[in-house]
Formats: C-alpha cells, sequence, structure tokens
C-alpha cells in the first residue's frame, strides 16, 4: 500500500504545473508581444510538427538584411572572461575606456590566469590564494620603486604605469575615438557588476541582481552562502548562474505580481478578483521560462568523448548528484518558502536542460582591436608618433591582443529557430552591433512565409561530423542537404 502526504502531491502537482507546456495560443500571444518589443521589421513563431515552434518570415526580407535582433532572457559572461573584458553586467557592452580595458589586461596578466586568482571583482577566494596575491600586489605596487629582477619576470611592464593606465593618468593618443560609458558600480556594493548606465544597473537589479548581490546590502548569512554558490559553479560549469538568474528573476517577478494582485484586492474588494492562488501567480511569473524547451540536464547532456557507452548511467548520476550539490547551495542563499517548487531538482535540472538543449554563445567584439587597427591605419606620420606610445603596451598584450567577451545566454526568439545545413540565415554581428542581443542576418533573399532557419553547427563539415554534432542537440537532421547528401 502506498500513502501519499497531501502536501507531497500538491508539491509534486505544482511542479508538473510549472513542466507543462504552455497552451498553443499562450504561446502564440506571448511570442508575438515578444516581438513587438524587438528590432525587427516582420517574422513569426509558429508552431512546427517535427521541433515544436519555428520561426517564419512574415514579410520578404532581403539578403544581408537584418531579421532579428534579440534580447536575452538571462546572461553571463565566463568567468575567465571577466580578466580580458570589463563589461556592463547587464547588457554587456564594452565599459571604462580603452586605457581601462588594457590596464586590466596588463595588470591581470602580471597576476597569472583567472584561474589562479579570479578578477578583482571577485570576492569570493578566501582560501590560500590570498596570500599569494597579496605578495603580487605587493611586487606591482612597489615595482616603479625599483623592484627586484624577480618581479620583471611575473610582471614585464611596470606597475605604475599599469596603474595609471587603469586610473586614468595616462591618455593613450587617439583613444577618444573609441569612448566608452563610463563605468557604473553596483549599488549593492557586490564590486562583482558593473554597468555601462544607471538604467542598466537599475534593470538588473530589478530583474534578479537584487538577489544575487554579494555587497553589504544583501544580508550576511544569505552573502556567505551565495559566495559558496557562487564558488562552486566557478569550478564546476557557470551554466549554474544562469540558472540562478533564472529562479532569482522568477521569485522576483512573483513578488511583483503578489503585490500588484493585493493592490487589487484593496480596491476592488475580494468578489472581483481572479484565481489568486500562490500557484497561478507563480505559473505567471514562470511564463518566459515556460516558453523554452526542456529536458532533465542530466537526461540530455551528451555523453562526452571520453566517457566510455558502459560508463553512461554512472555518467549521468554524476552529472544529476553536481545539479543536487548546486540546489543546496543555492537553496542556503535565496530560498523562499512562497516559491518552492523552484527549488526542487526536477525544475532545476530542467532549467539548466533548457541552455543545455538552446544556450548561445555570448559574443561582443572588442573596442580594444579596433582601437589597435585605427592606430595601424594612421598616415605615416601620425602612425610613427603614435606607436612610440602604443607599441609597448600592443607588445606586452602580446597575440591575442584583443579578446571578445565571452559568455552563455538564452534568447527566447532565437531559440525557437530551427537548424538546417542550408540555412538562409545566421547570427552576425555587424559593426554597430556591441551589445550582448543577438542579431540575426538573411544569408540570401528569404520570401514572406517561409521558416527563417539558422546553423547550430559549422556547415562547412561533412555530412558525418555535422550529424554527430547536431545528435547533442536531440535531433538527426532532415534538411534538403542532408537529404540529398544521405541518398
Ligand atoms: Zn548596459
Ligand atoms: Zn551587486
Ligand atoms: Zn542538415
Amino acid at each position: 500500500m502506498e500513502t501519499i502526504c497531501p502536501i507531497d502531491a500538491q508539491f509534486a502537482n505544482e511542479i508538473s504545473a510549472l513542466l507543462k507546456p504552455p497552451p498553443p495560443l499562450q504561446v502564440q500571444e506571448y511570442f508575438e508581444n515578444l516581438i513587438s518589443t524587438r528590432q525587427c521589421r516582420g517574422i513569426k513563431v509558429k508552431p512546427n510538427g517535427e521541433f515544436g515552434k519555428g520561426v517564419y518570415a512574415a514579410l520578404d526580407f532581403k539578403e544581408d538584411e537584418l531579421v532579428l535582433k534579440d534580447q536575452m532572457l538571462v546572461g553571463a559572461q565566463h568567468y575567465s572572461n571577466k580578466i580580458d573584458c570589463l563589461v556592463c553586467s547587464f547588457c554587456f557592452r564594452f565599459i571604462g575606456s580603452i586605457e581601462l580595458q588594457i590596464g586590466r589586461r596588463l595588470y591581470f596578466q602580471g597576476l597569472g590566469t583567472a584561474e589562479n586568482h579570479g578578477s578583482d571583482m571577485d570576492c569570493c577566494d578566501p582560501d590560500s590564494h590570498d596570500e599569494e596575491y597579496n605578495s603580487l600586489m605587493e611586487k606591482l605596487k612597489n615595482f616603479g620603486e625599483g623592484a627586484s629582477s624577480s618581479s620583471k619576470e611575473i610582471f614585464p611592464f611596470p606597475g605604475e604605469v599599469v596603474e595609471s593606465l587603469m586610473n586614468g593618468e595616462v591618455v593613450l593618443p587617439y583613444s577618444k575615438e573609441f569612448s566608452l560609458p563610463p563605468a557604473v558600480t553596483c549599488g549593492g556594493g557586490c564590486g562583482e557588476a558593473f554597468y555601462c548606465s544607471k538604467s542598466c544597473a537599475e534593470a538588473d537589479w530589478e530583474s534578479s541582481h537584487s538577489l544575487l548581490c554579494t555587497g553589504e546590502r544583501a544580508e550576511p548569512l544569505h552573502t556567505e552562502a551565495l559566495l559558496k554558490f557562487i564558488q562552486h559553479a566557478n569550478e564546476t560549469n557557470d551554466i549554474f548562474l544562469l540558472a540562478a538568474k533564472v529562479i532569482s528573476s522568477t521569485i522576483l517577478r512573483y513578488r511583483k505580481f503578489k503585490m500588484t494582485h493585493f493592490e487589487e484586492q484593496e480596491k476592488f474588494a475580494t468578489s472581483n478578483v481572479s484565481d489568486c492562488s500562490g500557484i497561478s501567480l507563480l505559473l505567471e511569473a514562470w511564463k518566459p521560462v515556460s516558453m523554452g524547451h526542456k529536458r532533465r540536464w542530466w537526461d540530455c547532456i551528451a555523453l562526452p568523448d571520453d566517457v566510455d557507452a558502459s560508463d553512461e548511467a554512472a555518467f549521468r548520476k554524476q552529472i544529476r548528484e553536481l545539479a543536487f550539490m548546486s540546489l543546496q547551495l543555492l537553496k542556503a542563499a535565496i530560498f523562499d518558502k512562497e516559491c518552492e517548487p523552484l527549488f526542487s531538482l526536477e525544475i532545476y535540472g530542467h532549467i539548466i536542460g533548457m541552455f543545455e538543449l538552446n544556450n548561445l554563445d555570448l559574443v561582443v567584439e572588442s573596442p580594444v582591436e579596433d582601437y589597435f587597427l585605427y592606430i595601424d591605419d594612421l598616415p605615416y606620420c601620425e602612425k610613427q608618433e603614435a606607436e612610440k606610445i602604443t607599441r609597448p603596451f600592443l607588445d606586452a598584450l602580446g597575440d591575442d591582443y584583443s579578446v571578445c567577451c565571452q559568455g552563455t545566454a538564452f534568447f527566447p526568439l532565437q531559440s525557437c529557430m530551427n537548424h538546417s545545413c542550408c540555412p538562409n540565415a545566421r547570427a552576425f554581428k555587424r559593426e554597430e552591433d556591441r551589445d550582448g542581443q543577438a542579431t540575426i542576418i538573411a544569408l540570401n533573399p528569404i520570401s514572406k512565409g517561409e521558416e527563417v532557419t539558422i546553423s547550430y553547427v559549422d556547415e562547412d563539415l561533412p555530412f558525418d561530423e555535422r550529424q554527430a554534432l547536431l545528435a547533442d542537440y536531440g535531433f538527426k537532421c532532415k534538411c534538403p542537404r542532408c537529404l540529398e547528401e544521405e541518398a
């Protein structure tokens, strides 16, 4: 005989309500609204038998024309990329100045790698690195005052020059041509998040950062727990940070809906008010996430090449345990009883699975590259003059003098675009696309009614390799090209 505790049964029901695919009409309405907020002349999201949904042209597009600029639902810069690029934590635009971008890289280059030392914005590095870090800091500071020759090996550029670059005392020639928005610090005091504007700072705070900020405006216990969660994610998989953002933003939306709901209740007395149970508000808050295609992470993750097929079950169990560990840490940091289903392993696993199946690279080109190219293109005399100053920096930065901002993000509309090995569109950043939005450009003319497709893999690869890569996304490609090549 099996007995189910009513509370458990209710909890299980709430979880399955969150995982139930939304009805087609709601999906259509949601995407119509979303498209109206995007830079886009005309597309439609329609159900598509085989893959669930597809994006269709609502009018004719010319070759090279912009099809869509899609705003991310959530996104995060890779941890190791934080030392290379200082970008807005909300829109991922480069911030500060060319001098600051170069100075930071030289500074960290002198300190070693990101994995070893973290960034200066990073405060979750409590252990043995501290001492090493401090002594390096000391050496760096003393460099200008005639430090020993051994520190030259660690840091090839005088520390005081690097510092002056970072604090704005040194201005590089022509850098004004590449001015960047000044960095706005997080009002929560974490020293971890920086923004291009007050509006980005506020938007991030409202959407998720108010729950994920480690600054003094957060509660002490919460901060410590949060730092543990962040450290675990940085050491294992930064996909957990995205999942935390999804959960936080759902909680914050839920609280907002609840407040509006109470205000309405006061205005109209209780009789007029529609369904007000917690789960219906939570479902409303969850809506943007409900639209994404999901499977449990440990079920959908591709088996790595170095794992033998006979070890598959053990591998999937390990992944599940990793997610469980991360969830426990997150729960200790931001648990909210009213949104309890969000903290179930089932939901956490599905959120991460959604990223596994749909997440897209977040890339923003660096203005540092443009800057050095500009110097290189100057007329002979000006170039000679400018390079006297810029050349040592370029040399010190080395071969990869310019690194673009890299991360992962979930783009709600782009993730509805299906794959084809002969796509008619592609994600491509143009000169003017300087933030984290996804830009989809027509590869050839697309006529009204035609499905807009992109390639998830390098379409120049041979048939077998393409199919193997696409298997990781959980499907077998049957695009016209694959059908032809298979035959
Ligand atoms: Zn911004
Ligand atoms: Zn903060
Ligand atoms: Zn194909």
